[in-house]
């Protein structure tokens, strides 16, 4: 087992024999990134933000424009990928046909002369493990898609790799077989504690399974952090939008001075929210930004409320919850309520909103204004 650095890493392909110049061809940019010994990191962000170039950059199958790896300590830049110790899960299962399931996993220490009976011991030993013992005896075509992937994860940690790399282990099945999955897959680490860097884009998958989070746009490293810290501190715009689900209301706002307290203020609408006190020194009256506050904290008043009176656009009746739209100037406002009443759109509500759990962007960059 061991860590992982990542330091001032940038991708850069060759894009000058294509007819049509792409304007942003770093994949990746000065990446810094560790990942300590036994920890679960997940990169995640949006379909070509440059996770999966990370990731082959640190098994070595794309070359490194500039910057370091280092594994367990050691710059492994120019180390071929089969002196880097590491386990490969990538998103497609790439099984090799004629051999069965037993052959699949044994491949690479066959290919590695390990001894016979050792090989029998360590694939013996991780069937269970991933609970493919009673698929040894099967060629892949008889497989369903969660089987794969099993055997898929068995074939990458039974060379027992120093780093666990996986590439969308999931993206191949449907809801409820992801979910079990991600079960397994937590199980699994649990057991094995190897470190390991998991790429995804879904957001749900890198909450539930990791220890950490790098939240990438652009290739550009936006927010590393526990998923308590992007969730709740989220760094700029970006993280809070992309964590979440639904995700966060983000609305401009102009900030309104009024007895002694300051308003967030919407255009076309009479919806008014109390700045949280710990901003007072960082805005002022007519002070331009954006607000974001997450659907849980918008709440509906009772009979006696003080929440501003607002009609509702949109309801979405799912079962455990029930998601109410409330159209704020141009933007629709989410609202997720336990609530078992069953709304239309029409009806009038009182809006309460937890001012506390409010934040503040800039217009421009997006960036979380703090306060001081
Ligand atoms: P996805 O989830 O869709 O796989 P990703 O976040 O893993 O996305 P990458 O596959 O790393 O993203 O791609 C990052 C950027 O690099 C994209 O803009 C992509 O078009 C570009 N890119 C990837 N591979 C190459 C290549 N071989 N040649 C040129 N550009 C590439």
């Amino acid at each position: 087992m061991a860590g992982l650095t990542l330091s001032h890493l940038y991708k850069r392909y060759d894009n000058s024999g294509k007819k049509k110049k792409i304007k942003n061809d770093f994949a990746v940019k000065d990446l810094n990134l560790e990942c300590a010994q036994g920890e679960f990191l997940a990169l995640l962000g949006p379909s070509g933000c440059g996770k999966t170039t990370t990731l082959r950059m640190i098994a070595g199958l794309e070359d490194i424009t500039d910057g370091d790896i280092y594994i367990g300590g050691t710059r492994v830049n120019d180390l071929d990928p089969k002196d880097r110790h590491i386990g490969l899960a990538f998103e497609d299962y790439a099984m090799y046909p004629p051999l069965t399931v037993y052959g699949n996993i044994a491949f690479n220490l066959r290919a590695k002369k390990v001894p016979k009976d050792e090989i029998d011991r360590r694939v013996r030993e991780i069937a269970p493990l991933m609970q493919v013992e009673d698929l040894l005896d099967k060629m892949p075509v008889k497989l369903s898609g969660g089987q794969k992937q099993r055997v898929n994860i068995a074939r990458a940690i039974i060379r027992r790799p120093e780093l666990l790399l996986m590439d969308e282990p999931l993206s191949h099945l449907d809801g409820k077989a992801r979910q079990a999955m991600r079960v397994e897959i937590k199980r699994l680490i649990n057991e094995i504690k190897c470190t390991t860097v998991y790429v995804t884009h879904d957001q749900l998958e890198a909450m539930s399974l990791a220890d950490r989070i790098a939240i990438i746009n652009f290739g550009v490293l936006q927010q590393v952090g526990t998923p308590a810290e992007v969730y709740d501190d989220p760094a700029n715009e970006f993280v809070a939008s992309f964590i979440g689900e639904p995700p966060m209301n983000i609305m401009e706002t102009t900030i309104v001075s009024q007895d002694g307290h300051f308003f967030f203020t919407f255009e076309n609408s009479d919806l008014k929210i109390q700045v949280p006190e710990r901003y007072y020194g960082v805005v002022s009256d007519g002070f331009r930004c954006k607000m974001g506050v997450r659907p849980m904290d918008l709440l509906i008043g009772g009979p006696d409320s003080k929440g501003t009176p607002e009609k509702i656009a949109t309801f979405e009746n799912l079962g455990d919850e029930r998601r109410i739209g409330i159209r704020v100037g141009s933007t629709l406002m989410m609202l997720i309520t336990e609530d078992e009443k069953r709304y239309k759109s029409g009806d009038v509500i009182r809006l309460e909103v937890r001012g506390e759990k409010t934040h503040l962007f800039d217009l421009e960059t997006g960036d979380r204004i703090r306060e001081k």
